[in-house]
């Protein structure tokens, strides 16, 4: 699809319908838009009395913006009469009344009527006038009816294209009953009344806790009131399990800063430190390390989460690091594995096991000639700018070192 909104995946529509005949029209600006509105409505069908400036026209093509098929077939006359020549049903369309004993219509009944006469097996064809002074009396004399605009009788012509564009319009609106080419996107599942209603008895039960519903004798209609807001917007299921998380999540109050989840950065290390002793002679790489890399990914530190936040964002990083990923049997917080670069991110106060996990992994990754650089969490979270400046550092040693 393109941006203009047309869309080049789907066939044009093409529908029989009416000639449409402009009869000297004099800039090359109108018939080119006028094309391009019969293109709009599915009209093809094109036929010009003595253009002013000739034909073919630069302007015209131009203004067509891309309704080229119409401009190319075109069918061009030296007289009104050889152009409606072979139609049986023809409508001149003008602003001025001409009187003239001819029926007037608008462009509804206008339509209707060409729709009908074409279905069965007629050929109809409506007249366009000249811009300055448009049809004369002896050209809407031709004409079955005359079609007129419901308009502002103090002002009341239209541009050539535009009343083009009004006849299209009514005509496709009609041989289509209105269907629109585009809606509102299908949205999820509409929430059954059980969910509602779970949602709503959950949502009364934190409002007691606080004592929204008061008064007492107010309570009732209150509630009324409020399930009908619900009731109202047609929530999908996915409205209902956000507005639910929306409400447990202020009820419950701030978590405090992200410990990961399910595990807290004391709670993964001392796992990193078992692997390390059990995973003694494992092949590295083993189903256990894996399964704890991905434990630990899921489980991100508020610290991991923006230094990671800031490795693949930052230009001078992105690409280049990996989170929790295993090197051996080792996971370092952060690793390069272009760079030969791992992240430790370590806590105030780690416990003794920490450490030493942390000094054996260390010691493991240096004698395979990995460079270790040690953040506190505290610092990533005060000063990120400057953690990643001594990364940096780091990081553009490693052309001299190799
Ligand atoms: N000055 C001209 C208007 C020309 S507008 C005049 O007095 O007639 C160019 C053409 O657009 C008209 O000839 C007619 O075919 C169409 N048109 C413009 N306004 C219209 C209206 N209100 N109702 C029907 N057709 C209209």
């Amino acid at each position: 699809m393109t941006g203009s909104g047309t869309d080049r995946s789907k066939a044009g529509l093409s529908l029989e319908g009416p000639v449409v005949i402009l009869v000297e029209p004099q800039l090359g600006e109108n018939i080119g838009m006028a094309a391009r509105a019969m293109g709009n409505f599915a009209l093809t069908r094109l036929r010009i009395v003595n253009p002013r400036d000739g034909w073919p026209n630069v302007s015209a093509r131009r203004a067509a913006a891309g309704a080229d098929h119409i401009l190319e077939r075109v069918e061009l006359f030296d007289t009104v009469e050889q152009a409606v020549a072979d139609l049986d049903l023809l409508f001149a369309t003008s602003a001025r009344a001409h009187d003239q004993a001819k029926p007037v219509v608008g462009p509804e009944a206008a339509t209707t009527e060409i729709a009908g006469h074409i279905a069965s097996g007629g050929k109809a064809g409506i007249l366009f006038g000249r811009e300055r002074w448009g049809l004369t009396n002896e050209e809407v004399a031709l004409a079955n009816r005359i079609v007129t605009f419901p308009v502002n009788p103090g002002f009341a012509s239209l541009n050539l294209a535009q009343a083009v564009l009004l006849v299209g319009y009514e005509w496709f609106k009609q041989m289509t009953r209105g269907g629109l080419p585009h809606g509102m996107p299908e949205r999820s599942e509409r929430a059954s009344q059980h969910q509602i209603q779970a949602f709503f008895e959950n949502l009364v039960r934190e409002l007691d806790k606080v004592e929204f519903l008061r008064p007492a004798e107010k309570r009732d209609t209150m509630l009324v009131n409020l399930r009908n807001i619900f009731t109202r917007m047609e929530p999908t299921k996915q409205d209902m399990h956000t507005l639910h998380g929306v409400v447990m999540a202020i009820a419950e109050g701030r978590k405090g800063p992200a410990k990961g989840g399910v595990l807290d950065g004391e709670q993964a290390t001392r796992l990193r430190a078992l692997l390390a002793e059990h995973g003694q002679g494992a092949p590295p790489e083993s189903g256990m390390v894996r399964g704890l890399a991905r434990l630990l990914r899921r489980n991100p530190t508020d610290a991991e989460r923006l230094l990671w936040q800031a490795l693949t964002r930052d230009r001078r990083f992105a690409g280049q690091f990996k989170r929790q990923t295993p090197v051996g049997r080792h996971i370092p917080d952060f690793v390069s594995f272009v760079h030969r670069i791992a992240i430790e991110l370590s806590n105030v106060g780690e416990s003794e096991t920490i450490l030493i996990d942390r000094a054996a992994r260390r010691a493991w990754l240096e004698a395979r000639d990995y460079r270790v650089i040690e953040m506190q969490a505290a610092d990533v979270e005060r000063d990120l700018a400057a953690e990643l400046e001594r990364l940096q550092a780091m990081v553009s040693q490693s052309g001299s070192v190799s």
